[in-house]
């Protein structure tokens, strides 16, 4: 008996995203970037399979995620790049995490944590290029650099990487895209004269490995594409297939008479004698409440869209009157999102509905969902 609801995670389609992410940059090695639980898929198999595919390094926000690798056995050279006061700097270090930092505070407690552990840290500085979030603002660049190669003529530090982040790279053509390129060449030439010589220089996410070359460098950090849903929605021909199907068995079908008020408030009416069908996924389990008598879902031979109010376990489809609808029963499967081949909607489906990206779609199924690989 199969679980009523499953996210059904498809490892070969993230091994060959990442496959073709690297034919996007052939000259650069690919990052995999695994935060948020793999974007929801499963970090441990989601990494392993974008191994698989070709990446060689691996990127978290947090320090515990890239740990929770290591636990796994899984070694690769991992930068952890959000490190607020507190992040547990010497075990990180002794995993042998490279660590990103954002500000002159964490060169000194980075290297005050080297220290401790008695074993040079590896650490990627970040210079902020625009996008005003993480990163060391540009007046404060050379301080940091200068900090940093201080710490590695001690033996501290090693200054592996120098990296930045776009705020626009999913709007190709968008001024701030040249800018924020033109500043990371400015903070590299800084770097260079200061005599730091980083193994890899990275800037591109999944939008700028696709869509420009100029932003490759050694490294791209990929995340969204890697699952198989593009960053840029009208981006058509880009070879990806997304990796997670969204599913569950229907826990029950019924005829209702016709001016039925359905689910929570009654916002949906019958307009007819019909048939609903109970899905057993609400926004419990991530399915989102503004998804109410909007979102689509690929039940009983077509797509219907949800009808009434989404609620914590639970949301209702009119299969209306149609003859696919009579042969509906208990049990059959209702396909939220998927990789689009069956009819059924996409992740990115989902998000134009609800105006938001597909990164939200399918990071937030929550863990009550099993996932299952395949
Ligand atoms: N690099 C950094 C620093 C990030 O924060 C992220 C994600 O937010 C990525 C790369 C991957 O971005 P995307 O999923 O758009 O490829």
């Amino acid at each position: 008996m199969p679980p009523f609801a499953e996210a059904r995670v498809d490892l070969g389609a993230i091994s060959e995203n990442i496959a073709v992410l690297r034919r996007h940059a052939p000259a650069s090695q690919v990052m995999g970037v695994v935060k948020a639980d793999g974007y929801g898929h499963g970090m441990l198999p989601a990494a392993r399979a974008m191994l698989a595919g070709g990446a060689t390094w691996l990127g978290t926000a947090f320090i515990e995620e890239a740990m929770e690798l290591r636990r796994a056995g899984i070694d690769t050279r991992t930068v952890a790049w959000i490190l607020p006061p507190g992040a547990p700097l010497t075990e990180a270090i002794d995993a042998g995490i490279d660590l990103g930092v954002s500000a002159l505070w964490l060169v000194e407690s980075i290297t005050a944590a080297a220290r401790e552990t008695g074993r040079p840290a590896r650490v990627h500085l970040k210079v902020d290029t625009g996008l005003n979030r993480g990163g060391v603002v540009g007046d404060q660049w050379p301080a940091v650099v200068e900090a940093a190669a201080r710490a590695e003529a001690a033996g501290l530090l090693r200054v592996a990487g120098v990296f930045s982040h776009f705020a626009c790279s999913d709007e190709p053509g968008h001024s701030s895209i040249k800018a924020q390129l033109s500043a990371f060449h400015d903070a590299l030439e800084v770097a260079e004269r200061a005599g730091l010589r980083p193994e890899v220089r990275h800037l591109a996410n999944s939008a700028a490995t696709l869509t420009l070359p100029e932003s490759h460098f050694d490294l791209v950090r990929p995340g969204i594409a890697g699952y198989g849903l593009s960053p840029i929605p009208d981006l058509a021909g880009t070879g990806l297939r997304p990796a997670m199907t969204l599913r569950s068995a229907i826990a029950l079908v019924k005829r209702v008479p016709e001016g039925g008020g359905v689910s929570y408030g009654h916002r949906y009416v019958t307009d007819r004698s019909t048939t609903l069908a109970l899905v057993p996924l609400g926004y419990g389990d991530g399915v989102p409440r503004a998804a109410t008598n909007r979102a689509p879902v690929f039940a009983a031979g077509r797509r219907r869209t949800i009808a009434g109010t989404v609620c914590m376990d639970q949301f209702v489809l009119d299969l209306g009157d149609d003859a696919d609808a009579d042969t509906a029963e208990a049990g059959d499967y209702a396909v939220l999102f998927g990789a689009g081949e069956g009819g059924e909607p996409t992740a990115q489906d989902w998000a134009s509905v609800l105006d938001t990206i597909p990164y939200e779609i399918v990071t937030r199924i929550s863990p009550r969902v099993p996932r299952v690989y395949v």
